[in-house]
């Protein structure tokens, strides 16, 4: 899962990327420390734990069609 561009804010990741816990996207590690600030993260968390739990292998994440909260 190496991208040299976010797939969320589409910036460099200098070669540090994470799998988004809300949807399939491959992100960078400030887009990941803005989703760990989302207030439904934990919510996110626990659906892929319960997914994975259930042998739910292709768990397309919490939501889908997730974006970021707007911060100014
Ligand atoms: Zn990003």
């Amino acid at each position: 899962m190496r991208r040299e561009n976010c797939d969320r804010c589409k910036g460099p990741t200098d070669n540090e990327t994470t799998q988004s816990m809300f949807n399939e996207e491959v992100i960078c590690m400030d887009c990941k420390d803005n989703e760990t600030k989302d207030p439904e993260y934990d919510a996110a968390c626990k659906a892929d734990q319960e997914a994975y739990s259930l042998g739910i292998r292709n768990f397309k994440g919490a939501l889908p069609d997730y974006k970021p909260l707007e911060r100014g």
